[in-house]
Order: C-alpha cells, then sequence, then structure tokens
C-alpha cells in the first residue's frame, strides 16, 4: 500500500522532534474516553484550525527537540498501558514511527490523533482521525494570520481522500472524530463520508466545538443527530473534568 506523504517539508528527524507536551491523564475523547494515559504532544501542524485547542501545537509551536529514546522510557516509566501520539500533527515527523515502534516494544496500547492529511506507516492500536470540516477555517481578518497565507494552505490541505482512505484501509481500529459547530456541517460530513469507503456507523464520532462544556441545548441536538444516523457522541471529558488547561 502506498501511503501518501503532503507538505514532507516539514518532516524533521526520524530519531528526534519538537514536543510541546508530555503528561500523563485520561484519555478526553473518542473510543477509549476515560482510559489512563500517557501522552506525547508533537509541536507542529500543516493546518491552522480556527478553534484549534492546542495553538502551542500549531499557530505557535513550542516545545523542546526530544529523541524517541527519552521519550520511550519517560513512556514506560509513567505506569499506564496507554499511549496517544498526539499535536500538532504528528503524521508530519518522521520520527512518530521510531517512537510508535519503541511504544510497542513497552507493550503499550497506542493511539495516534491525526486530521488524516498526511500517512505514514506507524504502528498503531487506533487511528483516531479527525477530518477538517470548513468550519476550522481561518477567517479572512483573523489576526493570526494577516496576509491569508494560513487561510489558502488550510484550505488546499484539510482534507485529503487519498490520504484518509489509505488510513482507513491500513488501520482496521480507527474512529472518525468531527468537531461539529452546526447544521451545515452534517452535509459536509454526508459528502466526506459518501467519498470514503469501509468505515462503519460505529467508527464516525460527532464532538462538539468549543473548549468549554456544551449546552444542554447543543448537546441534545447533536446527540439526536448522533441517535438518527447510528453514530457516536464524542463529549470531551476532559474539558468537564478540568477545563481547557494543558497537560490534561
Ligand atoms: S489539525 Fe489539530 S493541531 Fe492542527 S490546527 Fe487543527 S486542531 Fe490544531
Amino acid at each position: 500500500m502506498t501511503l501518501p506523504i503532503q507538505n514532507p517539508e516539514s518532516a524533521g528527524a526520524a530519531d528526534r522532534a519538537r514536543i510541546a507536551e508530555t503528561f500523563v491523564s485520561l484519555q478526553g475523547e473518542g473510543k477509549l474516553t476515560g482510559v489512563p494515559s500517557w501522552f506525547v504532544r508533537f509541536s507542529g501542524c500543516n493546518l491552522r484550525c480556527t478553534w484549534c485547542d492546542t495553538p502551542y501545537a500549531s499557530w505557535s509551536p513550542e516545545g523542546a527537540m526530544r529523541t524517541v529514546d527519552e521519550l520511550a522510557k519517560e513512556a514506560q516509566a509513567a505506569g499506564v498501558g496507554h499511549a496517544v501520539v498526539t499535536g500538532g500533527e504528528p503524521m508530519l515527523f518522521p520520527a512518530a514511527i521510531a517512537l510508535c515502534e519503541r511504544l510497542r516494544e513497552n507493550r503499550m496500547h497506542i493511539t495516534i490523533e491525526t486530521a488524516g492529511t498526511i500517512a505514514r506507516p506507524v504502528a498503531c492500536d487506533l487511528m483516531s482521525i479527525s477530518p477538517k470540516l470548513s468550519n476550522s477555517t481561518p477567517a479572512p481578518g483573523d489576526a493570526r494570520d494577516a496576509s491569508g497565507t494560513w487561510r489558502s494552505r488550510h484550505e488546499e490541505r484539510r482534507v485529503n481522500i487519498e490520504v484518509l482512505q489509505a488510513l482507513i484501509d491500513a488501520h482496521p481500529q480507527r474512529q472518525l472524530k468531527f468537531v461539529v459547530a452546526g447544521e451545515p456541517d452534517l452535509a459536509e460530513i454526508d459528502t466526506l463520508l459518501a467519498g470514503l469507503r469501509g468505515w462503519t456507523n460505529g467508527d464516525v464520532l460527532l464532538m462538539p466545538e468549543g473548549v468549554t462544556t456544551p449546552s444542554r441545548e447543543r448537546t441534545d441536538w447533536l446527540v439526536g443527530v448522533c441517535m438518527s444516523r447510528g453514530w457516536r457522541y464524542c463529549q470531551r471529558l476532559h474539558i468537564e473534568l478540568f477545563g481547557n488547561k494543558r497537560g490534561t
């Protein structure tokens, strides 16, 4: 299988990468919600979602260079059985391949959280794909993007059907997690899913947009959508437990 790589210029080294943070917490989203996990957040992203909840790993990437070896040792010492490789966009970084191999040697369950625009041959037990809808595109005049460069790049890059299909095909254990801001997003999700094969309703999760606990009304609406289509409602447990804070 060919795994197409987009934007390889952002790749970096095979044995190290800039890491925004590592921490132990409960997985807050998706099929493994509530599972104690060691998180590693790669710093850097090929997209710029307007509502990104980790701007320190996308709009303004922070963090030190860390080697795969030291990360793998830290993961093993964390004392939990699950690892979540997230970002930013972890698939930008070749070091994600070596890190996942080491986490597997640690006998850890590995989740990769990606927007699904880049594919690499990574070992993982759950491929968590979050395709970005048009609600993610920075608005014209966004102060973080005065020239509009990122708005254009984001629109060009945010959906790559070939990569999404490759990830679905390569990873029988997967989830397709959509951030939903409102009713118009549903038609976009339908169109996107219609262009993909091999997914099941059980793989599709809808998550309310926002970094605060959603209102009862919004939750009820989204729950109703999920129930009518046989999809899953995806809460943000970490937001409810800890608020929108780093390291959670
Ligand atoms: S893909 Fe993820 S990390 Fe990148 S800008 Fe969007 S929400 Fe942030």
